[in-house]
């Protein structure tokens, strides 16, 4: 099996450059209009091909070829896929092979038109113009590879739009070339594009797939039903994309018409249990991922505060300890001031023992000078010369 979607080495072939020289000759063809005008049949024409390739492409192309949503005969599946080439979006099992793939690698880089890979607007358009993609892979679609008649209408994929431009040009001449087949498949192709660029980037999402697939209720309007893309990634199987009355989705009121007359059969639906208890599941994994978001909240705040109470009590015994070597620090200076006192009191006292000490000795050796020299003046003086 090749990569089809390898981008390592683009070949521009002669097909390649005569099919974008087509595609923008289409494009610009289409202005003619303006010189042309417009008259009923030409709305007719262009409203009528639009509706009916659009069905050839959803119910065709996608649900039938890609998907295998329903059964049908061997000649019925030959008019879907002729229908779907003629709205000149390359051959069936080409797209049908290629579409498998984005099933499988949606919104990964393996996925051809992921908008959220290369951008929305290579998902619309550029994935079908490059040249990366041109050769089919037929092995990834080897249960519609077997019908000769479907290879061969994938190599000749351009046959049905000429037959259609012919056919056009027979009824309403060159207005209806432009009309029919000009203006016509411009819409047809940015309608069916939406589905690979819009689809994945604007509208609701009911179920919680792995890719970005998305319900947008007037792309499914444009698109004949394929606008439910959400519903069709969530079960791809389905022969309805629109999975409630409400979703409109005409390609598959078409098939349920066509399987009352028996051209079609056996329908796949999606079993009850895809639908609702989807619904009540994603709510509780959505109620789940709020609850365990508020658990986280309420560990870290409960941490936090652990941490904060952990750090006051921790600031509470460091200024306990500061205080208690403060106090010890200002007991040992009182007391050694008190020592120093005491020694300054004890030698003041001394002091004033010695001077006491040494007043009494004066005192008294003044005395005793005193009392002498009263004795000696009381003493009876000495007769001289006698
Ligand atoms: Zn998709
Ligand atoms: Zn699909």
């Amino acid at each position: 099996m090749t990569v089809p979607h390898d981008r390592s080495a683009p070949r521009f072939t002669a097909l390649t450059v005569l099919s974008l020289s087509a595609f923008i000759a289409i494009h610009l063809g289409s202005l003619s209009v303006f010189w042309l005008g417009v008259t009923s049949r030409d709305v007719a024409l262009c409203v009528g091909l639009y509706v009916l390739r659009m069905f050839g492409i959803t119910a065709g192309y996608h649900r039938y070829f890609a998907h295998r949503s329903y059964k049908t005969s061997r000649w019925f599946q030959f008019v879907l896929a002729w229908i779907g080439s003629m709205s000149i979006q390359k051959g069936v099992l080409w797209w049908a092979g290629l579409h498998r793939v984005h099933h499988r690698w949606s919104d990964t880089p393996r996925d051809l038109h992921s908008p959220t890979q290369r951008g929305i607007l290579y998902a619309h358009v550029g994935w079908i113009v490059s040249p990366e993609h041109d050769e089919t892979d037929l092995a990834l679609i080897p249960d519609f590879a077997k019908y000769p008649e479907l290879v061969w209408l994938n190599t000749y994929h351009w046959v049905p739009a000429l037959v259609m431009a012919l056919g056009c040009y027979a009824l309403d001449g060159a207005r209806g070339v432009v009309w029919g087949a000009g203006v016509s498949t411009v819409l047809l192709w940015h309608g069916t594009f939406t589905i690979n660029s819009l689809s994945h980037v604007w509208g609701s999402r009911r179920y919680e797939t792995t890719d970005t697939s998305r319900n947008n209720l007037l792309l499914a309007l444009i698109t004949l039903g394929e606008g439910w893309h959400n519903n069709h990634h969530h079960y791809m199987n389905s022969a309805n994309q629109g999975f409630f009355w409400w979703e409109i989705d005409v390609s598959y009121y078409v098939l349920r018409a066509l399987s009352l007359v028996g051209v079609v059969r056996d329908l796949r639906k999606p079993p009850a249990h895809v639908l609702t208890p989807r619904l009540a599941e994603v709510a509780s994994q959505k109620l789940a991922t709020v609850r365990a978001a508020a658990e986280t909240k309420l560990a870290e705040a409960r941490e936090a505060a652990e941490s904060k109470l952990a750090e006051a009590r921790e600031a509470v015994v460091e200024a306990k300890t500061a205080a208690e070597t403060k106090l010890a620090e200002a007991r040992e200076a009182a007391a050694e001031v008190k020592a120093v006192a005491e020694g300054k009191l004890a030698e003041a006292r001394e002091a004033v023992v010695e001077a006491k000490t040494a007043a009494e000795t004066k005192l008294a050796e003044a005395r005793e000078t005193l009392e002498q020299a009263v004795d000696e003046a009381a003493a009876p003086a000495p007769t001289t010369g006698t």
